[in-house]
């Protein structure tokens, strides 16, 4: 049986009854590409309703002295990081990632479908973050920083150019001990926010989907955080979640669909790009254009960086989402500009998915709204697709990734195979400007992934290749 057969085999289950008061034949024929969502097909959305930059922005109303604090507050943090987690001291308890040139991959996929059409492919590897192993580690470790601040300023503890170091000292830790933080999760957002507040003094509350990994529950028990299990997807497990944290006031949910402050800590990753761009001399321009692809679950990570690179880089910094043809729920919200008032369970898909991190029915309204007239496109993959180029990243790379971090790598060969896209492409900038365009995939997560379980990904993906 061909590829093709075995993909129509593969159909959403039947809908019953009409999604906000319209059937699915209605809803494809508005949205035609609802057709191959439906049957699992991988697809790109190009987004009609861009606006000038500075417009959109503006919109929004988060600013860049909102980013800009962020980053100030993480810093005022780092010697308190450098004390609790040494693994950071080597970078100033700043938590940043590097940056890589895959070349090798870039030339493996050159003469297939997915190759990419111009310029140089990059990886951002938040696989490679410190403390929590994935992009995780830049909102959910800022949010609840930025908690623990206001408390202890709220009860005194901190009085002005105190050095935060003294946040790892016994006295704040039994300050913090009598209050909790909540999360729900599908298992990275669980592990930042469970580490870091547990590290603090915090009790943790992590409420797990079903998708999330044995082997990132058993952690976070190991740590001391309590993790409750659900049998169902990440939604549920968010909504139990708030509202076990509701019937306590000492008890601090973070919000992976609504906070602000997730959305800012990850935007703080554009300015640090910014310098590290600087630091190989590629600035996103009219003649260099920069272009990014983001692995997305329910939106707030992806979100933030993009939002953030908005702001640092404006019109030149090209932004695409990447989702599991399982899960495309920022696409389908976007698209159908529907948001959370739609899941892809409305349109009979089953949200099931390898990549775990990005196994998320129902979007964020909240990022949907900020980035309606900002992100340029998203775009779908499919679970081989992405167990393919994972153990092609191993295999030549030496890169260990999980399946989610993969999710963005096939985003360049959509600019030439959506022949609009190529087409627009190519009155906005010159052939020599196209051939200078850095492709960076955000690889969000990996590095702690047992070898066990990741040895067993790699060989399924070289098994698809
Ligand atoms: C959470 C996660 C994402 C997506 O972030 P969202 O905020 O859920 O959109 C991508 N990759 C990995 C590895 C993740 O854990």
């Amino acid at each position: 049986m061909s590829e093709k057969d075995q993909r129509n085999l593969l159909h959403a289950a039947a809908v019953e009854g009409e999604i906000l008061g319209k059937s699915v034949q209605q809803w494809e024929e508005e949205f035609p590409m609802i057709k191959q969502i439906r049957s699992y097909e991988e697809v790109f959305w190009s987004n009609s309703n861009l606006k000038p930059v500075d417009a959109a922005l503006r919109e929004t109303g988060v600013t860049l002295e909102e980013v800009k604090s962020a980053e100030s507050r993480l810093k005022r943090f780092a010697p308190f990081l450098m004390e609790a987690f040494p693994e950071t001291r080597a970078s100033k308890g700043i938590l940043e990632s590097p940056l890589r040139r895959v070349e090798a991959f870039q030339e493996a996929v050159e003469d297939t479908l997915y190759g990419v059409p111009f310029g140089r492919l990059m990886l951002k590897l938040d696989s490679h973050l410190p403390i929590s192993g994935s992009i995780k580690a830049r909102g959910g470790i800022y949010e609840v920083l930025q908690h623990a601040e206001r408390l202890a300023v709220e009860a005194g503890l901190v009085n002005p150019g105190m050095n935060y170091r003294a946040f790892a000292e016994p006295k704040f830790k039994e300050f913090f001990s009598e209050y909790s933080v909540a999360v729900g999760s599908t298992g990275n957002l669980g592990l930042s926010i469970g580490i870091i507040s547990a590290a603090l003094g915090f009790k943790a509350q992590v409420h797990m989907s079903a998708d999330a990994k044995a082997w990132k529950k058993a952690l976070l028990r190991k740590k001391g955080v309590e993790v409750i299990e659900y049998a169902s997807d990440y939604s549920v497990a968010v909504e139990e979640g708030r509202r076990e944290a509701e019937k306590d006031p000492k008890t601090y949910f973070v919000d992976d669909e609504n906070s602000i402050h997730l959305f800012l800590g990850y935007a703080v990753a554009a300015l640090r790009l910014k310098a590290q761009l600087d630091g190989i001399g590629f600035t996103p321009s009219q003649t260099s254009p920069l272009f990014v692809y983001l692995p997305c679950g329910v939106g707030g990570g992806p979100g933030g960086v993009a939002f953030g690179l908005k702001l640092i880089f404006g019109e030149h910094a090209h932004c695409y989402f990447a989702e599991p043809t399982h899960s495309p729920c920022m696409l389908i919200g976007m698209m159908t500009d529907r948001h959370d008032a739609v899941s892809v369970q409305d349109f009979g898909l089953d949200n099931r998915t390898i990549a775990d991190g990005l196994a998320v029915g129902r979007p964020s309204l909240f990022v949907g709204k900020v980035l309606r007239h900002l992100l340029e496109g998203v775009f779908s993959v499919s679970d081989d697709h992405m167990l393919a180029d994972l153990s092609l990243m191993a295999d030549l790379e030496s890169l260990r990734l999980e399946p989610s971090a993969l999710a963005g790598l096939s985003g360049p060969s959509w600019l030439k195979r959506s022949t609009p896209v190529y087409e627009s492409l190519q009155k906005q900038y010159s052939p020599e400007a196209l051939s200078q365009a850095v492709h960076l995939a955000w690889a969000t997560g990996g590095s702690m992934v047992p070898a066990e379980v990741m040895d067993q990904d790699i060989e399924n993906g070289r098994k698809l290749r």
